[in-house]
């Protein structure tokens, strides 16, 4: 490996330090939806009035939740990556990701290469499994 074709100690504090406060962030604006739901303490006179922009407001709380979760996870994997020294590598061909892609995005998991190896992939089983339903359907409408 070429000296720059890993993560320098520098670097990995700079992602780590991003990566908790991020971590933190998410963390607090997930428990001020949780608390403040009712930030007038429940005492709302249009109660009424209120229940139907508010149920609205729950289900995008639901869905903003879901995905502060799903970063809070990926977040803590990459944190347990770098504590283990081999965050930044390519879960496919083990080499390093490269820095410039990690800073664009720090839960990579691929390098650009593997990366888009994945999608054709993926997009091609999606292909194969649609085509599959199509030809089922069209078996049984027969
Ligand atoms: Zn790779």
């Amino acid at each position: 490996m070429k000296p720059k074709d890993r993560l320098d100690r520098r670097s990995a504090k700079e992602i780590e330090r991003f990566l908790k406060e991020r971590y933190t962030k998410l963390k607090q604006s997930l428990r001020s939806v949780l608390t403040g739901r009712y930030p007038d303490g429940g005492r709302r006179s249009a109660a009424a009035a209120a229940k139907a922009i508010e149920t609205l407001r729950d289900e995008i709380q639901v869905t903003v939740m879901d995905s502060r979760s799903r970063e809070l996870a990926q977040i803590e994997t990459a944190l347990e990556r770098l504590s283990r020294r081999d965050y930044g590598i390519c879960d496919d061909c083990a080499e390093f990701i490269g820095l410039a892609r990690l800073r664009a995005l720090p839960f990579a998991e691929r390098c650009t290469p593997c990366q888009s190896q994945a999608e054709l992939q993926a997009r091609r089983t999606a292909r194969r499994l649609s085509v599959d339903m199509g030809a089922v359907a069209y078996r049984s409408a027969m």
